[in-house]
């Protein structure tokens, strides 16, 4: 299977349009973890191939979409949801953002690994004084 779509230096999918070429991409196997080189000539369809030489790895739909929802949610920042407990809807608003402080991802935990560990931002409220 040829490989388009890699992991960059910034956990970014990228295609292999957007990359530099050989080793210069700074890539990684989405399925393999292997280092990557992004093959870009004149003869064949630019394609990714692994520095060792292996066989392609076979990207599977889900690890991509996987991937990349974590992606997306690391850099909005965020996710729209339904309500936070206790916040009352606003009027016609089905759901609300979250909005995230801080977007961990693959953190062990006490005998699991979640995919995602997202801090809400606490929004203080400054109280009032009287006087
Ligand atoms: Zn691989």
């Amino acid at each position: 299977m040829t490989m388009y779509v890699a992991m960059n230096g910034q956990q970014q999918l990228v295609t292999v349009q957007e990359v530099e070429r050989g080793l210069a991409c700074g890539c990684t196997c989405i399925e393999c973890g292997e280092v990557l080189i992004a093959r870009k000539g004149e003869q064949k369809e630019h394609h990714f191939a692994h520095h060792s030489n292996k066989e392609s790895c076979e990207v599977r739909r889900e690890s991509l979409l996987h991937l990349f929802a974590k992606q997306v949610i690391r850099e909005a920042m965020g996710l729209q949801m339904p309500h936070l407990p206790g916040q009352p809807p606003e009027v016609g608003d089905p759901s609300s953002w979250w909005d995230f402080e801080l977007v961990e991802e693959e953190v062990w935990l006490a005998g699991y690994r979640p995919d995602l560990i997202a801090h809400l931002r606490v929004v203080v409220k400054p109280s009032r004084t009287v006087g």
